[in-house]
């Protein structure tokens, strides 16, 4: 019989093979805001190229303003669950805005956009029903869908055709509901799903559309609403999901927004709301200045456009591939994972922060430095990123000197 000390010996061992495939992930450690140029605790300056700060909201001082605001009216936190006597009347405005902001009629906030998925599936889908979900959608939505007993198909990523034959799948199964749930962006490649031709398609099937913004709320599309906007389909979304820890601000939390049954539905029986502390009144007071920003002025994510279509062109002139597109996420392809790792620990060295992907992240034989633009870049930041990028690639032979 394996007692204590054999558990903890598992643990290091288990530990040390993580470390042994080359896939313990370390943590490095800033000591200033969230910037442009952030401080490392070796007290050296780095161009921050890999942060989800795309609007630059997370250091900005109407935001900052706000949230000490609140933090003064409204207190430090609540100490309570929503339904008991966590809602203060900065929450209910927070869910009104974030539903005009994205066109839809209410919101539910979370904790996390992370617990918005997690306890979005079980509470509106039983077992008759089915869900079908792009391969590649983020961990969260995953977790969500196991958590709820509807059939579940899973199409190939931003195959359409598969969609269709997954759709037909889920009718030949008998389901009652049909929900397809994707990504609105892809993290890794930062590709845009086709939502135009998706609800399309999702109206032939008499099927429900739900995604996750967590990548473009804020500055995809004309006015930064999102891949709704992006694509053209507009307030005919029938769930979105997103955090409020990206764009919009950075701190924490997150939110699921649609038609009013369903947010309604979700307030009675989704587990990490029930169950879980209200969101602190300076993370909502600060969140409200975020859309006040973004609802007065498009300035910032025509910013991040340009300095997106800048940054893709210029690195693509040194020599770099990349995946092609026009988002802020701008993978930058090395295909080996020791070479991204290479490249990696010397643009940190020439004063850039930018961290490689590998295996079991992205395929194998698909690493890459990921890069993600922020409207907080000036031009200079970004010149010097590229400089510093052509100077390592040039030495690790990854592009011609
Ligand atoms: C970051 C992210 C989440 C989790 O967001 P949190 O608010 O940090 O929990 C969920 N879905 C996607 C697609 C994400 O990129």
């Amino acid at each position: 019989m394996a007692n204590a000390d054999d558990f903890y010996a598992h643990l290091r061992s288990e530990l040390q093979s993580i470390r042994e495939a080359g896939l313990f992930k370390s943590e490095r450690i800033i000591t200033s805001h969230q910037g442009a140029v952030v401080q490392t605790n070796e007290g050296r300056e780095v161009i921050n190229l890999c942060a989800n700060n795309y609007l630059g909201l997370s250091s900005h001082p109407q935001v900052i303003e706000a949230a000490h605001e609140a933090l003064r009216t409204h207190g430090y936190g609540l100490s309570s669950v929503r339904f008991i006597c966590g809602t203060q009347d900065i929450h209910k405005t927070l869910e009104q805005r974030i539903a005009r902001f994205l066109g839809t009629e209410d919101t539910i906030l979370y904790a996390a956009a992370f617990d918005a998925n997690g306890g979005l599936f079980e509470p509106l889908l039983g077992e008759q029903d089915a869900i079908i979900s792009d391969e590649l959608n983020h961990a969260s939505i995953i977790d969500g869908i196991r958590l709820c007993k509807a059939k579940r198909f899973r199409y190939k990523h931003n195959d359409l055709a598969d969609l269709q034959a997954q759709l037909q799948a889920a009718d030949a199964a008998g389901a009652r509901f049909k929900l397809v749930f994707t990504d609105g962006v892809f993290s890794m490649d930062g590709t845009i799903a086709q939502l135009d031709k998706i609800r399309e398609i999702c109206d032939r099937h008499g099927a429900l559309l739900g995604i996750d913004e967590c990548h473009a709320s804020g500055f995809l599309g004309k006015t930064g609403r999102g891949t709704h906007e992006h694509r053209g389909v507009f307030g005919k979304i029938d769930i979105i999901t997103g955090t409020l820890g990206k764009a919009l601000g950075g701190a924490s939390g997150g939110f699921t927004t649609g038609r009013k049954e369903v947010i309604e539905l979700l307030r009675q029986r989704s587990r990490p709301y029930l169950f879980s502390n209200t969101v602190a009144p300076s993370i909502v007071g600060g969140s409200i200045a975020v859309l006040d920003i973004l609802e007065g002025s498009t300035e910032l994510r025509d910013k991040l456009e340009a300095n997106t279509a800048y940054f893709r062109e210029a690195i693509q002139a040194a020599g770099f591939e990349i995946k092609p597109g026009t988002h802020p996420i701008t993978p930058i392809m090395v295909y080996d994972a020791v070479k991204a790792q290479q490249l990696s620990a010397r643009l940190l060295e020439l004063g850039v922060y930018a961290v490689g992907f590998f295996y079991p992240v992205v395929p194998k034989g698909q690493a890459r430095i990921r890069v993600q633009i922020s409207a907080v870049h000036e031009r200079h930041h970004l010149e010097k990123a590229v400089a510093a990028f052509t100077q390592a690639g040039r030495e690790l032979g990854l592009i011609p000197a």
